[in-house]
Order: C-alpha cells, then structure tokens, then sequence
C-alpha cells in the first residue's frame, strides 16, 4: 500500500500581486496601509499541490501555518478554504526574516512530524527564495525547489524542476522539502459553501517564543526606490528615419 503523506505547506499573506506598490516617503520600505494584502501566489500553488495529493488518495493531512499577524489568520482561512484540515498562526508583528521563519518551521516539523512540507519558491514582497533552502538545511532534509511536477512513487517523490533552458527530474526520499514554481498548477477558487466550513476547522495559535524562536530581526533596509522611469517614447515617421536614429542616437546599430 502507497503510505498517506502528512503535509505542512507554509502560507504567507503579503501585498496583493494586482496592487502597485508605493514606495514611502521616506524610504524605509513600501506602503502598507488601507493595502489589500493576500497569500502570497506561489504559496497558493503549494496548498493547490497539497489539497491535489489528497484527492489523489495520497496525503492524509495538510496542515497550514504562517508566521505573521493577526490578520494571517485570513490567510489561512482561505488556505482551509481550498481544502487544508488545520492552520497554525504563529502570531508576531514582527516581520520575520527567512531565517526565523525556517526556525519556527522546523520546530513545528518536529512537533507535527510530517513527510513533506511544501512551501513557496518566493514570497514576492521580499523576493528573498531563501525559507524552503533554509528549513532544509536546518532539518538536515533533501529539497526539491521551483518543482513544475510533483509525483509521488512509493516511499520516494518524483520532482521535476524548472532550471535554466530545460527540466530535471530528482528523485527525493520522504520525509523533504519542495518549493513551487508558477507552473505546478493552477489553484483553485474557494467556493462559498467551502469558505464556510473553513471557518469550522482548527486554527491554533501560538507565538515565536512558544517554539523557541527569537524573531528579532538581523538585517537593516537602508533604503528602498522606485525603479527609474522609463523616457516617454517618439513616433518617427518612415522606416529611414528609424533606422538612423537607431544608429546615431540608440547607437544600437552600425
Ligand atoms: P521567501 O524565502 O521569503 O522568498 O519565501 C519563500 C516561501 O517561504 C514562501 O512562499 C512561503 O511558503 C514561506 N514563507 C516565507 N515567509 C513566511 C511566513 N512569514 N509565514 C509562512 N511562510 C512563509
């Protein structure tokens, strides 16, 4: 018999993909308030790839967690939405740094024992793609990143990863770590009776020191810009006007 996985895959809520960012004032970061914030994409794909393997007969649990504020509980709402069976908040206003975020991770992989944890490639408000790297190392466990395919073989997962001008496959014992790329899958929308149950299933909340996690932060932003603006283009009127600005003034023809 195929043994039945348990799944962690940790959700981050962050900055909607559709909002344009505003860098503040004052050049400590970007502007979060009156935000809309949601989970992070590649966080969406990992729970779509988890709530997939229990379809298939093949997970037994999923369980959620993300290290954030009180407001992450709504994202794990919508991840208990889309089919995971609990979350776990832990709950902090700081905000954490992948390293931390591995830590607690790894504390509730040793409470929760599972087989698999997936987590996102990269969260896109800091771009770092570190945690799932991170956690691997601190579990001592093989990983698995930017995973396209995700296909379970006996006691083994079948990954294939996106990597520069082709695809490689890897074959990884359980228990491991895989990150998701943007074409694993394409998660699903919660249906409104399923938002509903999801507010029936556990969400349990703890806080960093609960796991033994010091989550002061060890870096410092100097400072964050927009990028440049780009120079508002020409109508030029024939192609030989064209062709000679793109010598003498692009100088990206001889
Ligand atoms: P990053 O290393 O910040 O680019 O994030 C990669 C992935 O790690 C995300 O897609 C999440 O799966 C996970 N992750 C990062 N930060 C958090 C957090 N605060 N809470 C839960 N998961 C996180």
């Amino acid at each position: 018999m195929v043994p039945s996985m348990k799944i962690i895959v940790a959700v981050k809520r962050v900055v909607d993909f559709n909002v344009k960012v505003r860098v503040k004032a004052d050049q400590s970061g970007i502007e979060l308030a009156n935000v809309k914030m949601s989970m992070n994409p590649f966080c969406e794909i990992a729970v779509e790839e988890a709530v997939r393997l229990k379809e298939k007969g093949l997970a037994k649990e999923i369980i959620v967690v993300s290290i954030g504020p009180q407001q992450a509980q709504e994202t794990l709402r919508t991840a208990l939405a889309m089919g995971a069976d609990r979350a776990i908040l832990v709950q902090t206003d700081v905000a954490a740094e992948p390293l931390a975020v591995a830590k607690a991770l790894k504390a509730l992989v040793q409470k929760e024992t599972p087989d698999l944890v997936i987590l996102g490639k990269q969260s896109i408000d800091g771009d770092n793609n570190q945690t799932g790297q991170m956690l691997s190392a601190l579990l001592g466990w093989g990983q698995a990143t930017f995973a396209s395919k995700i296909e379970k073989d006996g006691g083994k997962l079948n990954v294939t990863r996106e990597i520069d001008g082709g695809l490689e496959t890897l074959s990884l014992r359980l228990p491991c770590i895989v990150t998701t790329d943007l074409r694993l899958n394409e998660p699903r929308y919660a249906s409104l009776p399923n938002i509903m149950k999801a507010k029936q299933k556990p969400l349990a909340t703890m806080t960093p020191a609960d796991l033994g996690v010091d989550v002061t932060p060890r870096i410092t932003t100097l400072k964050v810009t927009e990028p440049a603006s780009r120079k508002s283009g020409i109508k030029v009127k024939d192609v030989a006007e064209l062709v000679a600005k793109l010598k003498t003034e692009a100088k990206v023809i001889s």
